[in-house]
């Protein structure tokens, strides 16, 4: 028999009767036994029910909700049908205003816990009209089924096997068509499914990338090999059966390894990018490029983030981890100067292509290098004195030197654009104790209906 765990009130199997009064960050519900935490995914504070426990640590255990004796009027019947086998969203079993509360409770907690500050003012959540199918790019892992015919879809949570998928709704609909018509293509063909077991076959993943304003679909082929078997018998038929598709990739990715794309990218058919535009901005997007699965609510962040820098014309602005430019474009329709810095060399050739296709490349510079190096060089040794700072990093926040720079070049305003309120709450403590005001946070939706939240601060300088 296992070892009683003697700082839980209960053991894995026991049967308890809970009541949910909270939410964890990831939008499980907590029930307190005793003072001890439970996470349970799927429930909703206010709600009772039996929960099966299925692990206990020290601290906190976990629990499976077996079933809901009180319902909450915010539940509601998740319309995917594979919700809770797939794992990609977390938030389908309650309504969107509940979602959008909880992404809202998520920030005010992070930044008065983690940020020390009170007083933030934090506006509603800004969603969107029909949350759903909003993704631009699937991608798509591919298997082979019992009867030896082609799967593609997810893989089940926490494990590496592949669930074939009709439909995913998040994604647009021409994505979701795409694969099936892809991998109905490939299983005619007898295209075989690379197998990561015994590292053998040839089609890996499926991708698929819709630019919006033009209608553009980009298929990519990602194969563990340079061969591609039948391959004029496939361009024609994608071609045939995928009337907006406007080009045809393969990927050659021969690692055992679970990064989806390798180095290697050849255009089988068609043009070598698509198009997106957003607000009047037009990005060239390639097959490996990182752009923003949601364009719309995409708009809605940078305008914030353009509103809060308050430009005039006449300012210099730096955009530290800026990736293919996005924001940096956007500001720089407004800006005497902006100066972009990102840390992957693909890119920063991106933005300057972005840069040249816009017709911007005079107000911007784009350089290769990390933040936290780049900036003290560009203040210090090149003198450069920026009006208004952006910064948009990845889940791990700002490098701690980067915000002491920060302090010390003195921009009149900070914009913060985050993906995570933990760090960002962090982060802002920083800069406050450094001299600057948070004014106030804007959350906007990016991902709907998964636990991901999307937000930017403005801070301005306190001058003595
Ligand atoms: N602002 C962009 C991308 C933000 S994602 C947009 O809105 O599209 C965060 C970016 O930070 C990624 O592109 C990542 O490559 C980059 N990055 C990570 N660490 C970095 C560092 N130390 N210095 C500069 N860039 C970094």
């Amino acid at each position: 028999m296992k070892k009683r765990n003697k700082y839980a009130p209960v053991q894995k199997n026991d049967m308890v009767e809970v009541t949910f009064e909270d939410f964890t960050h990831d939008g499980a519900g907590v029930a307190k036994i005793n003072g001890y935490p439970l996470f349970v995914p799927y429930g909703i504070p206010g709600e009772t029910g039996k929960v099966k426990v299925v692990k206990t640590k020290k601290n906190y255990g976990f629990g499976r909700l077996m079933e809901i004796k009180e319902e909450s009027p915010e539940r509601i019947e998740p319309l995917c049908p594979i919700y809770k086998q797939c794992g990609g969203c977390q938030l389908q079993h309650m309504t969107y205003e509940k979602e959008l509360q909880f992404k809202h409770q998520l920030v005010a907690d992070a930044i008065k816990k983690i940020g020390g500050l009170d007083d933030v003012p934090i506006h509603p959540v800004i969603g969107m009209e029909d949350p759903w199918r909003y993704r631009n790019k699937a991608q798509v892992p591919v298997g082979t089924k019992e009867d030896g015919r082609l799967k593609a879809g997810f893989y089940q949570q926490r494990t590496h096997r592949i669930i074939d998928m009709e439909s995913c709704l998040i994604q647009e609909k021409g994505n979701d068509d795409a694969v099936q018509i892809v991998k109905n293509i490939a299983d005619k063909y007898g295209i075989p499914a690379y197998d990561e077991k015994n590292h053998r076959g040839v089609l890996r993943h499926i991708v698929v990338r819709f630019g919006k304003k033009k209608d553009e679909l980009m298929i990519v082929l990602i194969t563990k090999g340079k061969e591609l078997p039948h391959r004029k018998k496939l361009i024609e038929n994608i071609r045939k059966q995928i009337p907006n598709i406007t080009s045809i990739i393969q990927n050659i990715n021969p690692k055992k390894t679970n990064v989806i794309f390798g180095e290697e990218t050849r255009v089988l058919w068609g043009e070598e990018y698509i198009y997106d535009t957003i607000g009047n901005i037009t990005f060239a997007i390639s097959a490996r490029s990182f752009y923003q699965v949601n364009p719309t609510q995409t708009k809605v962040l940078y305008e914030k983030a353009l509103e809060y820098a308050a430009l005039t014309g006449k300012e210099i602005v730096i955009d530290a981890y800026c990736g293919i430019g996005t924001i940096s474009l956007f500001l720089a329709q407004k800006a005497k100067h902006v100066y972009g810095v990102e840390i992957v060399p693909e890119a920063i050739a991106d933005a300057k292509r972005n840069a040249k296709l816009n017709h911007l490349e005079d107000v911007v510079d784009f350089v290769v290098g990390e933040a936290e190096k780049i900036i003290p060089w560009w203040y210090h040794v090149l003198g450069i004195q920026p009006d208004v700072i952006v910064v948009d990093p990845p889940r791990k926040g700002c490098a701690e030197t980067l915000l002491e720079t920060m302090i010390d070049i003195a921009p009149k305003r900070i914009v913060y654009v985050s993906c995570n309120p933990s760090t960002l709450a962090r982060d802002l403590k920083i800069l406050s104790e450094g001299g600057y005001e948070v004014k106030e946070i804007q959350p906007v939706d990016m991902f709907p209906r998964t636990k991901h939240v999307e937000l930017v601060a403005l801070m301005s300088r306190v001058d003595e």
